[in-house]
């Protein structure tokens, strides 16, 4: 069946559906199986992935007939609008399908160690009045989320604050998605445990969404590539090393969000070098930026941050530096190797500070051809990420949008 198909290739992470399917009687297995549908095709039409009935189709794998009339309830709730026609190439013109409520907008910030970019996102996918305001992580966030609020609350009197739809987060830590709250942040001192989601949805009055700031990036990088390139993994090499992955165009958190979590595979090159988790020889130790930093020192150089190892390699263009970051990339792409021939996807984006280096980018792409069955490179996309600073934000945003709009769609 048809549907049934969809269904499974498009599950739906903002609608709870515990039971499971031989729980539930026939009826109410066709109401979940249209709820996750529905959600799907809400979540691709703010994104901007597919804009046409036929998009739809195609990217969800359903009968056309099936996805016209969830559509067309969909519209009947407001909740999307039929702008215009487009035509298709050779074809016919078509309705173009976007968010109802042409202004709807949410709020995002992605907060760094000593700064946060914030932003206005838009359904379809659009980006405005992005700035970067100092950001006291070290703070706790009872004193750094305030004044954060208060810098997002001017973006959103500017708009017209009745459209603001959600707020969403990108945090620089672990973050348990179910609970809304940081787990064991490393570099986040005085945010375990502590509900960022609910204080949010307290403070904005609108659903809000947080997310690890890799998770976030994958998810705004997906949104603006080729909506055909449904498997992808998205790398951030900053002072630390995260990745988020995209399956079948969903982001994908694994059983417990610890998916993609690859800063600490362990490697044989780091020998015994202790890391932040606690244990020995993980790729972090060898390949992050925080690790770079500490080689570089070692060897007498005047590196103190990230920020310094970016400025040798490509002002000064220092021999020692490049060097090390060029075996840092070999590293990365060893582990991503393995990745890419167990999860066969159609792209590698690469993200963070450390991915505007060449010699890095080279590294991993010399790794990958190198280590891969050749099956799985054929096609491989082996890029930077096209949104290089604002993909976490605009990730961030597209993750509240989608809370705001599940939540809409459940009391329609
Ligand atoms: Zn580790």
């Amino acid at each position: 069946m048809r549907t049934g198909r969809a269904y499974a290739r498009g599950p739906v992470p903002e609608l709870e559906i515990t039971a499971t399917m031989s729980d539930v009687s026939a009826p109410h297995r066709g109401k979940a199986r249209n709820a996750a549908l529905a959600a799907s095709v809400l979540e691709l039409i703010a994104s901007g992935q597919a804009t046409s009935r036929t998009e739809l189709a195609e990217l969800l794998g359903a009968a056309p007939s099936t996805i016209s009339l969830t559509v067309n309830h969909l519209v009947e709730r407001g909740l999307v609008a039929e702008k215009g026609t487009r035509s298709s190439a050779g074809g016919r013109p078509r309705k173009v399908l976007r968010i109802g409520g042409a202004d709807e907008f949410a709020l995002a910030a992605d907060l760094g160690g000593r700064h946060a970019r914030i932003g206005v996102v838009l359904p379809g996918g659009g980006l405005d009045d992005v700035s970067t305001i100092p950001f006291a992580v070290d703070a706790g966030p009872q004193a750094a989320l305030p004044p954060l609020a208060e810098a997002l609350e001017v973006l959103a009197a500017a708009r017209g604050r009745a459209a603001l739809r959600g707020v969403g987060l990108s945090l620089p830590g672990p973050v348990n998605v179910e609970h809304g709250t940081v787990t064991l942040p490393s570099r986040m001192p005085g945010w375990n445990r502590f509900p960022v989601d609910a204080w949010l949805r307290e403070r904005f009055g609108v659903p809000a969404a947080v997310d690890n700031d890799a998770n976030c990036m994958a998810l705004g990088e997906h949104t603006v590539q080729p909506a055909e390139r449904r498997q992808s993994i998205t790398v951030k090499i900053g002072s630390a090393i995260g990745a988020g992955i995209i399956a079948d165009g969903r982001l994908y958190r694994g059983a417990t969000g610890a998916a993609g979590d690859i800063t600490h595979v362990r490697i044989d090159a780091a020998g015994d070098t202790p890391c932040s988790c606690g244990n020995i020889g993980c790729l972090e130790t060898v390949a992050s930026g925080a690790a770079l930093t500490r080689i570089l020192r070692e060897r007498g150089a005047a590196a103190r941050t990230v920020e310094d190892v970016v400025r040798m390699v490509s002002s000064d263009a220092d021999p020692e530096a490049t060097r090390a970051v060029r075996q840092a990339g070999r590293y990365l792409g060893q582990v991503l190797a393995a990745n890419v021939n167990f999860f066969n996807p159609d792209a590698v984006y690469l993200g963070g500070i450390l991915s505007t280096l060449e010699p890095l980018v080279a590294a991993v792409r010399s790794q990958l051809y190198e280590a891969c069955h050749p099956l799985a490179t054929e096609h491989l996309v082996i890029e930077r990420t096209s949104l290089s600073a604002d993909a976490g934000l605009v990730g961030a945003g597209q993750l509240a949008l989608q809370r705001a709009l599940a939540r809409a769609l459940a009391e329609s």
